[in-house]
């Protein structure tokens, strides 16, 4: 299919994905289209995590020629994963990278992952939808900024992908109250005292939301509740663009090509347009050709990989001619409370998400800080609790009893709305890495605002834990989920992508992850994630947006 062709699919709905869990065979790569790289595709997708997955999946079913280039492996649950803490790392993106600013956020396990499904395999499961706010917050709030489009304009994609991942959850009554195609799921010990706890403060709190199916759906089991959600749940039953996107773009034509490192997009300097992109795979270079490039790395890979194209018509970069990349990263502020408990909790006994409040998450006009926190149950395993005992100081026989006693503790997480701000950016540093190019270097100051909102999350979560009965509570302070760095907006003066998510500048490039975030509210980011691609996709098959006509905003 051309740009300029007839679209053939039509049918809108026929580019969902089936919501009976048909399509979750991920051994259908065994027959998968495989293209030449000479073949002049219709698009390359680099990165099937979130974003880039859901985008394959949505324009393979609508008649586009698709491949989909991912540094790390073609996971196989069966035989790449183990239900073990220590040896799940291989999960992470662990390549060199540099942090500083007078906050640095550490990088790895927290922070993304590696291979087809992204950063998904690893994610906990929760689900939450952004609210209206969060789409106009510098309107609203005086601080953050607003998008260039409007939760209207996401709803009827977060509703579709609710049902194809699928969601279980409680009705929903915050931001735009909602319900769920699935049944909440019964809750274990922590959510038990979750509940307890937010019932006695005066606390709404639901159980959910969550991308795992309750009961069997299509050819994915249920849940058995052994809490490893984190090590890429072996079982299936919790949702990733590995089990439900992917196998359906497969089915529709799309090819994934695994270990292929793209090093940089490929311009033709003369019309400043994309030809395709350059990778590396088992250490030899490699080109695919395309007719358009959608980036979908996550917020740390995707400014880094706009920076290392630069070409004499981009010296500063692509979609840099206003010195926008990388900046505005966000990160939420992650505080993690646990409360010792008489009774025998056993949190690892279920998925960590399984309890959350949003009743803190708008901005209070009696406090003293803008925009607010969600909290939601943890549940860390062995070595993911000894590193909160350690973190807070404890080390020898004290971390060995807290490490005996661990069926006894109970654990929350608040996620802070971090407000973004311009210097907090990737950059290329002056070290290499591994293939010779430039790591990036990532600088992090937090603000006051961000401080504010930490102790009030905290706050919350010990006085939850304290009135449903713990002895003892221990806080440490953590980050999640990175967000923005190559933000939409409505001018390039203000970001990297225009509405379409189209770079500014550069007519036939594309971002479609969360890097494209301007703001990232209190709630977990990759549905919205998904549902952004769902859009883009729409966009991009209905022709709403071209490929071939420059951005009337940003075009230079
Ligand atoms: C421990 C943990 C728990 C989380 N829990 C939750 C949760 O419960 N709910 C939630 O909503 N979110 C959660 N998240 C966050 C969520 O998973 C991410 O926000 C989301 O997956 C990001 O989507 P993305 O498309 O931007 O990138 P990703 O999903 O990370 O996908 C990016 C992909 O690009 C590939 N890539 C990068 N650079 C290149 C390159 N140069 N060439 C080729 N491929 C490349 C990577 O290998 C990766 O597969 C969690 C994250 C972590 C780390
Ligand atoms: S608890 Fe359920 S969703 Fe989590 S890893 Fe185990 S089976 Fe998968």
């Amino acid at each position: 299919m051309s740009f300029d062709g007839d679209i053939k699919a039509r049918n809108e709905s026929a580019w969902l994905l089936p919501t009976d869990g048909s399509r979750t065979d991920h051994r259908l790569r065994a027959d998968m289209r495989r293209h030449e790289p000479t073949d002049e595709v219709d698009l390359v997708v680099v990165g099937a995590g979130a974003g880039g997955s859901v985008l394959t999946q949505r324009l393979a079913r609508a008649g586009w020629s698709v491949v989909c280039l991912d540094a790390g492996p073609f996971w196989d649950p069966d035989t790449d994963w183990v239900s073990d803490e220590r040896a799940s790392h291989t999960l992470y993106w662990t390549d060199p990278r540099q942090i500083g600013g007078k906050d640095p956020v550490p990088l790895g396990s927290n922070n993304s992952g590696r291979g087809v499904g992204g950063s998904m395999i690893h994610y906990a499961g929760y689900t939450p939808r952004f609210h209206p706010s969060d789409f106009r917050t510098r309107t609203a709030d005086g601080v953050g900024a607003d998008w260039p489009i409007g939760y209207p304009d996401l709803k009827p994609h977060y509703q579709h992908l609710e049902a194809e991942l699928p969601v279980a959850g409680q009705d929903w009554p915050w931001g735009d109250p909602h319900r769920y195609p699935h049944h909440p799921h019964p809750v274990s010990g922590n959510g038990e005292i979750f509940l307890r706890g937010a019932a006695a403060a005066g606390i709404t709190a639901r159980v959910g939301p969550v991308a795992i199916t309750n009961g069997r759906f299509g050819n994915r089991p249920h849940c058995i509740y052994r809490g490893f959600c984190l090590q890429g749940c072996k079982v299936n039953a919790k949702a990733s663009p590995l089990i439900t996107h992917i196998p359906d773009a497969l089915a529709h034509g799309a090819e994934i090509r695994p270990d292929s490192h793209v090093t940089r997009v490929l311009i033709d300097d003369r019309t400043g347009r994309v030809t395709g992109v350059s990778y590396l795979r088992a250490g030899v270079e490699h080109r695919q050709r395309a007719r358009a490039v959608a980036i979908a790395g996550y917020s740390i890979e995707t400014p880094r990989l706009l920076l290392l194209s630069a070409t004499p018509r981009y010296p500063g970069g692509l979609g840099n001619d206003h010195d926008q990349v990388g900046r505005y990263l966000m990160v939420q502020g992650a505080p993690q409370t646990a409360g010792r408990f008489d009774d025998e909790i056993r949190m690892y006994k279920a998925p960590p998400p399984e309890v959350s409040s949003e009743q803190f998450y708008e901005t209070d006009p009696g406090k003293p800080y803008q925009r607010g926190w969600s909290i939601q149950t943890v549940s860390p395993l062995p070595i993911t609790w000894a590193e909160h005992v350690t973190a807070q100081g404890h080390w020898g026989e004290p971390l060995r009893e807290y490490m005996r006693d661990y069926v006894h503790w109970a654990t929350l997480g608040a996620l802070c709305e971090f407000l973004p701000d311009p210097g907090n950016r990737v950059t290329l540093a002056e070290e290499t890495d591994r293939h010779g190019l430039p790591v990036a270097h990532f600088a992090y100051t937090q603000t006051e605002n961000d401080r504010l909102l930490m102790r009030a999350a905290q706050d919350s979560m010990e006085t939850i834990l304290h009135v449903a009965g713990a002895r003892e509570v221990i806080t440490i302070d953590r980050y999640a989920h990175l967000v923005g760095g190559a933000r939409m907006a409505t001018r390039a003066e203000d970001g990297v992508v225009d509405a379409d998510h189209r770079v500014f500048g550069v007519p036939n490039l594309f971002i479609v992850d969360g890097s494209v975030l301007p703001t990232q509210g209190a709630a977990n980011p990759a549905l919205t994630i998904m549902a952004l691609a769902a859009r883009a996709a729409h966009r991009l098959a209905t022709r709403q947006v071209h490929a071939d006509t420059p951005s009337p905003a940003g075009a230079p």
